[in-house]
């Protein structure tokens, strides 16, 4: 935060993809200090189990709520076109790349279909993402769908989400989202 606003970028309308409510904290305020005139959007077919998805899915409305945020929540729990997406490719990296693709491809259509001047994610605040790979599958998808992806290296205000976090009085998650990486975190291993 601080920065100064990218003139290019203000009054213009993006859609956020918001991976979960302790993310999105830091990336809204910041996005929206820099101009951009934010809505989110909820889809997360990879949290597992349906309770954890509900719960985020929850915090994420408060976030909203006390912030302003107008949000866009796609309907449903799309948790088996998920894992059929992610059959033999389970391995941590590789999986997380259809995850990705899943997410923004529905983000993309999304931004696309409501006119939005871009679109982005939350998930470039997180050191654990493969931020390299969110940014070449959302070009990709910004060219199919005819609307930009914006990118910005978020990971800078990842030491504030604890924070804001209490401050809204979000709970924060243990671990990514999908069982494997609810596995992971447990048992401090990899899948691969
Ligand atoms: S670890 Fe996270 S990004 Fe990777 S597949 Fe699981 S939920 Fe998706």
């Amino acid at each position: 935060m601080g920065e100064m606003a990218p003139q290019t970028d203000a009054g213009k309308r993006l859609l956020l993809h918001i991976c979960c409510g302790p993310c999105a904290t830091w990336s809204v305020l910041h996005l929206r200090e820099a101009g951009w005139d934010v809505t989110g959007y909820w889809y997360n077919p990879n949290i597992h189990p349906f309770s954890e998805h509900e719960r985020r899915r929850e915090n994420l409305v408060s976030f909203a709520e006390q912030a302003g945020l107008s949000m866009v929540w796609d309907p449903g729990y799309e948790m088996p076109a998920f894992l059929r997406a992610v059959v033999g490719q389970e391995a941590f990296r590789e999986r997380c790349k259809v995850c990705y693709w899943m997410r923004l491809e529905r983000t993309a259509r999304a931004a696309a279909a409501g006119g939005y001047d871009a679109f982005c994610t939350t998930l470039l605040i997180s050191p654990y993402q493969d931020q390299a790979a969110i940014r070449r599958i959302s070009d990709e998808l910004g060219a199919v769908y005819g609307v930009p992806f914006y990118f910005e290296n978020l990971r800078r205000g990842y030491a504030e989400t604890p924070r804001l976090a209490k401050q809204f009085e979000l709970y924060r998650q243990r671990y990514c989202g999908c069982m494997y990486s609810e596995y992971e975190a447990l048992t401090h291993t990899t899948i691969g």
